[in-house]
This record gives structure tokens, C-alpha cells and sequence, in this order.
């Protein structure tokens, strides 16, 4: 792989690859963009089978993180890390706190949080070696599970969806089939089964899934039935590439709308092809803000009620989508990037003023000392 193209190609401010033979730690932290604020996102630690799958994957998912701070509104950039290695087998507190020296002389330009195969142990450890870590255990002053933030985002989000294609943002009554059963799934459930939606749940794990069918009075689905129903909404929280070229033809949905990354296989392809079929897609890294939102509070000491009030939020930003989609005659996923590039673009002009008191760049670094 061309190193400098890849990074050039997708716009990275910065790579840096960080190695400790003694811990075994194989490290790539990158940060994308740094105009709207600190770059923050988690640290994913995965057994990559080559190491250039480590570096697409984290170039890929630290540009995704500036596109949802954007979207989402806030002071913000993209970033996001990787260790490369088997979380089950090769965690030590060595390895954590020799990879937080290394996010410590970043000096606050990127803040980490937790991601797949990484969880709050793993960053108190290396919180040890630096403040720009967020995502802490409540007993540490820390915002707890963001997934209880990201739930109810993803409700407020497929409320907006609604009204768009109904011309009512009621979902009583209306027939939702929820593709996961795990955290976030179970918050947005607890939100619709409350307003009187008619649910029907799946997950690979049974009984999860029928636990939950239970609880909020839904209905068990089989995994492999449940993007197939005709239902008003499919909301995916499990798994990434769900909408592709097999599953989009067999939908019999109105709307696209759940908390799941990455939801579709080829942004471009597969949000075409949805809008073709007349389904109303919510972009993913919008309606599942809610999660950064509540991380991002924890830097400036706002709290789960800031965050929740924030998500809330998730609303009106999907209803922007929407009319910049039906305005543009693009699909609603190219209405998102588009809207999050804009106000990337607008604020960064602003940078070009100099003050010398409170502009966005102060106030980032001022968020950032108080991790
Ligand atoms: P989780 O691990 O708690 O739940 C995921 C569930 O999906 C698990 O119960 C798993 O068994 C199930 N699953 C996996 N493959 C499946 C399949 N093929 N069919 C049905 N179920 C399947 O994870 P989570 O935190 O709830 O996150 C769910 C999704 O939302 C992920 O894509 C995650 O990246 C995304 N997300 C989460 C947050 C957050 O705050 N937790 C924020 C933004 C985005």
C-alpha cells in the first residue's frame, strides 16, 4: 500500500504508528480532521489479518467520526485507533498504559474512547498515562454506557423518519422489526414499546432476542426473517453491511432507521438503490450521533440530561437531511455528507479571524484539559 496516497486520498491530517516490542503493542492512531475540535474516537483492538487492513480500517472509520461530530453539531473532529491484536488473549495494563503514552503526546489532539474489543478497563488503564480519554466508569466522573444516549437518538431519529413518510411522527401502532437485542437495541425498544409500536425483535442469540420480545411485549422474528417483514420500519442495531445488493430487493419496509455503523455494504450504490424503492433511509452516523454526543458531554462536564437534551436534537438534523435530499434530488445519505462537509467548510473559515480569546480552537483545548 502507498502510505502517503491512502492518507492523502481520504484528506488525514496525521497517522501515527506506535510500536513496544517488550508489550506487543502495534498501534495506528488516526486523526482525520481537526477543524471543528479535538479529533475523538475509540480504540478498537481487533487481529487484523494484515496490517494493511489495520490502516484502511482505521483511516476509514476516523473520517466516518468527523462526518458524525459535524452532523451531529459538535466542537468536534474525526478520529479513531487501532491496536492490533486479540483482545480474548493479549491485554495487559503494560500495553494499555505504553498506548496512552502514546495518545498523551498528541497533546489533546485526539481523545480516545472505547470501541470494539476495548471496554472501560482498558481505559481507565490508560487513563494512568493520560487526561484525553472519555467514556470512564461513573465512579471515575465519567458518562457511563453512551449506548443509553444512542438508543434514545435513534428513537427521536426514527420519529423525525415518521413524519416524513407518514406526515406523523406517532409510532403507535406502527410495526417496527428491530435486527439486534443488545444495548442499544434494548433502549430504543424501551422508547417504542412505551409510545405503543408493535415490535418484533430478533438477535443471533435466541434467547437474548426472546428476553427482550418479553420485556417489550414484541414478537420473537428468526434472524433471517426479520428484513423481510412487512413492517413500516427496519431498524438495524446489529452488524454493518446489512443493506446490499441481497437484502435491499427483499425489504417490504417504508423506512430504514436503527443505531447500527456502516449499515450500508457501498454508501453510494446501496443508498441509491433505496431510494429507488421508494424507502426513506436515516443515515446512520446521524441517527446513531447520540452515542458521541453523550462521550463528547463527558469532556465538558455536561452529563447524561445535556446529552439526552442533545440528542433530542437527532429530531431536526434528520428533517435537514431530508429536505436537503428532496432539494438536491440526492439520496439522504449524500444529503448528510454534504450537510456535515458545509458546516466544516463555514467554520473553518472562521479560523481564519485571529482572536485571541474564546474561538473554537480555545474553547476545544479548553474541553480537552478538563478530561
Ligand atoms: P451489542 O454488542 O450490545 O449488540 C449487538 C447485538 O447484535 C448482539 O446482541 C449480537 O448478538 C447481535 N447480532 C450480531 N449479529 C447479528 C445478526 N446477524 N442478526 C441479529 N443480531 C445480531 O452492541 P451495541 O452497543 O448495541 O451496538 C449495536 C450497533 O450500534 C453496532 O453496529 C454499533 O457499532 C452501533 N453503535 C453503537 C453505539 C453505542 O452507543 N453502543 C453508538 C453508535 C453506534
Amino acid at each position: 500500500m502507498k502510505i502517503f496516497d491512502e492518507i492523502s486520498r481520504r484528506e488525514h491530517e496525521q497517522v501515527v504508528f506506535c510500536s513496544d516490542q517488550k508489550v506487543g503493542l502495534r498501534a495506528i492512531i488516526a486523526v482525520h480532521n481537526t477543524t471543528l475540535g479535538p479529533a475523538l474516537g475509540g480504540t478498537r483492538m481487533w487481529t487484523y489479518a494484515t496490517e494493511d487492513d489495520a490502516l484502511q480500517d482505521v483511516l476509514r472509520l476516523s473520517r466516518a467520526m468527523t462526518y458524525k461530530a459535524s452532523i451531529a453539531g459538535l466542537n468536534l473532529g474525526g478520529g479513531k485507533a487501532v491496536i492490533i491484536g486479540d483482545a480474548a488473549k493479549d491485554k495487559t495494563e503494560g500495553l494499555f498504559r505504553t498506548y496512552g503514552r502514546f495518545v498523551e503526546t498528541l497533546g489533546g489532539r485526539f481523545i480516545t474512547s472505547a470501541d470494539v474489543g476495548t471496554e472501560v478497563r482498558d481505559l481507565e488503564w490508560i487513563r494512568m498515562e493520560t487526561r484525553h480519554v472519555t467514556g470512564v466508569s461513573p465512579a471515575l466522573g465519567g458518562s457511563g454506557d453512551p449506548s443509553i444516549v444512542t438508543g434514545f437518538g435513534v428513537y427521536m431519529g426514527m420519529k423525525a423518519c415518521a413524519h416524513e413518510a407518514f406526515g406523523s411522527d406517532s409510532l403507535k401502532g406502527r410495526k417496527i422489526a428491530v435486527q439486534g437485542a443488545g444495548k442499544v437495541a434494548t433502549y430504543l425498544c424501551k422508547h417504542l414499546a412505551e409510545e405503543g409500536a408493535e415490535l418484533y425483535v430478533t438477535d443471533i442469540d435466541e434467547e437474548k432476542a426472546k428476553t427482550s420480545a418479553k420485556r417489550f411485549s414484541g414478537r420473537y422474528v428468526q434472524p433471517e426473517k426479520i428484513l423481510e417483514l412487512e413492517t413500516d420500519i427496519v431498524a438495524p442495531c446489529a452488524l454493518g453491511g446489512i443493506l446490499n445488493d441481497e437484502t435491499i430487493p427483499k425489504l417490504k419496509c417504508k423506512i430504514v432507521a436503527g443505531g447500527a455503523n456502516n449499515q450500508l455494504l457501498d454508501e453510494t450504490r446501496h443508498s441509491r438503490m433505496l431510494a429507488e424503492r421508494n424507502i426513506l433511509y436515516a443515515p446512520d452516523y446521524a441517527i446513531n450521533s447520540g452515542g458521541l454526543m453523550s462521550v463528547g458531554n463527558e469532556l465538558t462536564g455536561g452529563g447524561e440530561q445535556r446529552a439526552l437534551k442533545q440528542a433530542e436534537g437527532i429530531y431536526d438534523i434528520l428533517l435537514r437531511i431530508f429536505a436537503t435530499s428532496k432539494s438536491e434530488k440526492i439520496p439522504t445519505s449524500a444529503a448528510a455528507n454534504k450537510l456535515a462537509e458545509q458546516r466544516i467548510q463555514s467554520l473553518g473559515r472562521i479560523k481564519h479571524i485571529f482572536s485571541n480569546g474564546s474561538n473554537g480552537a480555545a474553547h476545544a483545548h479548553e474541553t480537552s484539559k478538563r478530561v
